[in-house]
Parts: structure tokens; sequence; C-alpha cells
């Protein structure tokens, strides 16, 4: 026996019937996207490594510990698995100049790369939407970005307020964010002996980040720390402010969370996650937030940004654990083969119902020939369909194919012609109340 390998820890195969849920999440996502006019942005998986040392900071949880990191052999150039979207979205907008005419308001779905110990809602290779509004530094589009998540909820059966909680924060300007750092280290120092080994190691580099600590008594020390809110000057309360009004009119519960930081220190003024108690300690569905100054910091001319980036697994997860997935669709038609002879016709035949819209599977012949009338009615059953169609010798002869339903409630077996699929095609389509007659 050859040894089995094995797929990498972290990293899952995505099989049916599950995939059916993805394919069905994508598509709603895709129709929201170009319902609010977001136009689709395609990056590599793998980049620079110094790409996003620089873009979310070196003290950060995923630039210290998460990355996949290596070196191409071949050129030894420094590459790193790509752990979130934006930098990418950023470095591809700077490349080719897509601010040139205005801003860009845009959305991805793919993979994502984070070495952490795999759980329930935290794997090493996950999946994310995100989208990215650049160009406009209003509280418009920060609005905006939340109302669309808000619309994907409701495209997906979720509710806002009682499914996914919307939590809000202003992180302010860099000056603000100084003032308030003083205030920050002054009050861990006096907590020092109640720190974490990580907390107190980022004391002094990125004490912000200590707010977001996931270790139990480091929170209960950040639960009193002095708020970035009271830190803000007039222009940043008033972007705040701008934002919650947006949120009111169109009637989106949120809550404050003056303590919400999140995970990358690319952020200024707004952030915001969408948040459920539905999964435990991964309960951060959707995450997201104004970052003015990436695109500077890597390169570019300045330019104003905002985007969210939300978990696919989590998001399945939560509609699980709520019931809302929709089931499967099956076939419409299993196609009935019981001689060899009758494959072609039977294939000819499938072409012109496929291209009327009907879900058509073909019974598929084993090393034996197609097996038996019965055998394959049990594939058929067991398929789904609800009508089965049966290419036997004496219909063939006669130029033409049974249709038998195979659910309750449906019309008797019958005869149609093979010379004309297309005008008895459409009744086969679910919610044809016709249900099989042409
Ligand atoms: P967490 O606090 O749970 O680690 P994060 O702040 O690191 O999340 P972001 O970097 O903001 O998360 O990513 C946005 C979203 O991507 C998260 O809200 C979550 O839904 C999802 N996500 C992040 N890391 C993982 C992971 N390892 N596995 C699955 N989904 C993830
Ligand atoms: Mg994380």
């Amino acid at each position: 026996m050859v040894e089995r390998i094995a797929g990498v820890k972290g990293m899952n195969d995505l099989l049916p019937p599950d995939s059916a849920q993805w394919d069905w999440l994508e598509e709603r996502v895709r129709s929201v996207m170009q319902r609010w006019g977001y136009q689709g942005l395609r990056t590599p998986i793998v980049e620079p490594t110094a790409l996003f040392v620089r873009g979310l900071g070196e003290v950060t949880d995923i630039v210290e510990k998460e990355m996949y990191s290596f070196v191409d052999r071949l050129n030894g150039d420094p590459l790193t698995l790509r752990p979130e979207g934006t930098a990418g979205v950023v470095r591809a907008t700077i490349e080719h100049k897509l601010l040139y005419e205005g801003g860009k308001r845009l959305y991805y779905v793919g993979p994502m790369f984070r070495h952490e110990r795999p759980q329930k809602g935290r794997y090493r290779q996950f999946h994310q939407v995100g989208v990215e509004v650049l160009g406009w530094p209003g509280p418009d589009v920060d609005a905006e970005v939340i109302l669309l998540v808000r619309a994907l909820w409701k495209e997906l059966g979720l509710q806002e307020g009682r499914d996914v909680h919307l939590e809000l924060n202003s992180l302010g300007q860099p000056a603000e964010r100084a003032a308030h750092r003083q205030a920050l280290i002054a009050h861990f120092e006096a907590h020092a002996s109640s720190l974490d080994e990580e907390a107190l190691r980022r004391l002094h580099t990125n004490p912000l980040r200590v707010l977001d600590s996931k270790h139990p008594a480091v929170q209960a020390v950040a639960e009193t720390a002095p708020r970035l809110l009271d830190f803000l000057g007039p222009e940043s309360q008033a972007h705040l402010d701008a934002v919650r009004a947006v949120l009111e009119a169109c009637a989106v519960p949120y809550r404050i969370n003056p303590r919400l930081v999140r995970g990358m220190d690319y952020y200024n003024l707004t952030v915001f996650e969408w948040v459920t108690d539905q999964l435990g300690a991964q309960g951060t569905v959707c995450g997201g937030g104004r970052y003015d100054g990436l695109m500077e910091q890597l390169g570019g001319k300045p330019a104003p940004a905002v985007g969210w980036g939300l978990g696919i697994e989590r998001l399945l997860l939560l509609l699980q654990a709520l019931g809302r997935i929709p089931a499967p669709v099956p076939p419409d038609v299993y196609a009935i083969v019981p001689d060899a002879a009758a494959m072609a016709p039977a294939m000819v035949t499938l072409e012109t119902l496929r291209q009327a819209g009907v879900r058509a599977v073909l019974h598929a012949a084993g090393e034996q020939g197609p097996g038996s009338m019965k055998s394959q009615f049990r594939k058929a059953d067991a398929s789904g369909a609800r009508f089965a169609l049966v290419f036997g010798g004496d219909e063939l002869a006669a130029g033409e194919v049974t249709l038998k339903p195979l659910r309750d409630g449906q019309a008797h077996q019958q005869r149609h012609s093979l010379a004309d699929v297309a005008s008895w095609a459409a009744s086969l389509l679910p919610g044809s109340d016709n249900q099989g007659l042409a």
C-alpha cells in the first residue's frame, strides 16, 4: 500500500452537498453587489511579504504570528499567502492607477490564510467576502458600506438586531490616538501585574492592541481603560455623528462599543463589527472601517478609503445554526437508459432540455452496462428528481420517450415526441403548473 497523503491541517476540502451552500451564498453576494454598483476585483493569493508587514503593522496578531510566509526557492523573493484582502486591493489600486478618474466601489470573494489554532469558525485557509470603497472621504460611504452588509443579511434571511448585531466605534485621527496612547500606557502600567506577556510586550509598541486581547485578565483591565472616544476632536466627532445619523435614519440598530479596535493598524475614524452570540468565541462575522492612511503608507497618492471583510465560514455556520439555508435544488429530470443503444438519442434530448433551463441528469453506465430498469429507477428516486425520462426501445422505435412522475401529486405518466422536445421542455421546470403535460 502506498502511504496516504492527507490535506494540510486547518485547510478544508469543501465537498458536496455542502458546496451547494457556498454556491448559493456566493450568488446572493454577487447579486447584492451588482445592485449596489460594486465592481469585482481579483488579486493574487500571494503577495510580497513587505506588503502585509507595512500595511497591517508589525505589532499585530497577523504579522507577528499568523502569516504563511516563505521564500520563493527559485528567485529568493519573500512572499506571503494573503491573510486579508485590503492590502492587496490597495496595492493593485496604486499599481493600476484605479483612482485616476475618481473613486471606486470594489468587492472580492476568495481564500485567506492565517496560521491560527484550528477550531470551529477558525481555520488556516478560510474565505472572505470584502468590499473596499476607495477615493471618498465622507461619512456617507462609511454608512453605505454598513448598509450594504445589512442588505446582505436581508438577502440571506438574517435579521439585524436579532441574529447579528452592529457595533460601532471611532478610532479618531493619528494625533487623537497619540494623546489617548499616553493615557492608555499609564493605565496599563498601573495594572501591569494583571497583564500577560503579550500585553506587556505590546504596551509600549502598540498599546491599542492590548484592548483587543482575548486574555480574560487583560480584558478586565481593558474594561476600565481610558476611552479613545473621549479623545476625539470636533471633526472626528462630527464624522462619527454623521455616520450615526444615517444609520438611525435607515433604522439600523447599533451599539457604540468604545473598546472596539479591530486587528490591523491601518484603521482610523469609523470602525465596526457585526457580531453574533450564536458562534461562541468566534462571534465576529464581519469587521471593517475607514483606512485613510493606507494608500500613502503603501507608496500611493494619499486617498481616503473604507471597507469590510466578512468570514464566509462563520456566516454559513450562523445560517446553519438558524436553519436559514435553503435545501439544495434537485434535478428536474433523471434520464433512464435501459440499453446502450439509447445513449446517443438520450444525450441529444437532454441537450435540448438543458438549453430550456431544465436540470437534467443522465444515468451513467457501469462496467456491466447501464444496469436494470429497477436499479436505474432507484437512482432516479434517490437523485430527488421530479421526473424520470425513460428512453426504452419501444418508445424510441416510435420516436418518443416516456415521462414518469416520481413524486406524489403529479400527473400520470405519458409519452412525448422526440421530434419537438423544445415544445414540452418548459413543462418540466419547477413551478410549471402543467406538471410534465405539454
Ligand atoms: P478574530 O477576532 O475572530 O480573530 P479578526 O479580527 O482576526 O477576527 P478580521 O481580520 O477582521 O478578523 O477578518 C474579518 C472576518 O474574517 C472575521 O470577522 C471572521 O468572520 C473572518 N475570519 C478571520 N479569521 C478567520 C479564521 N482564521 N477562520 C475563519 N474565519 C476567519
Ligand atoms: Mg484574528
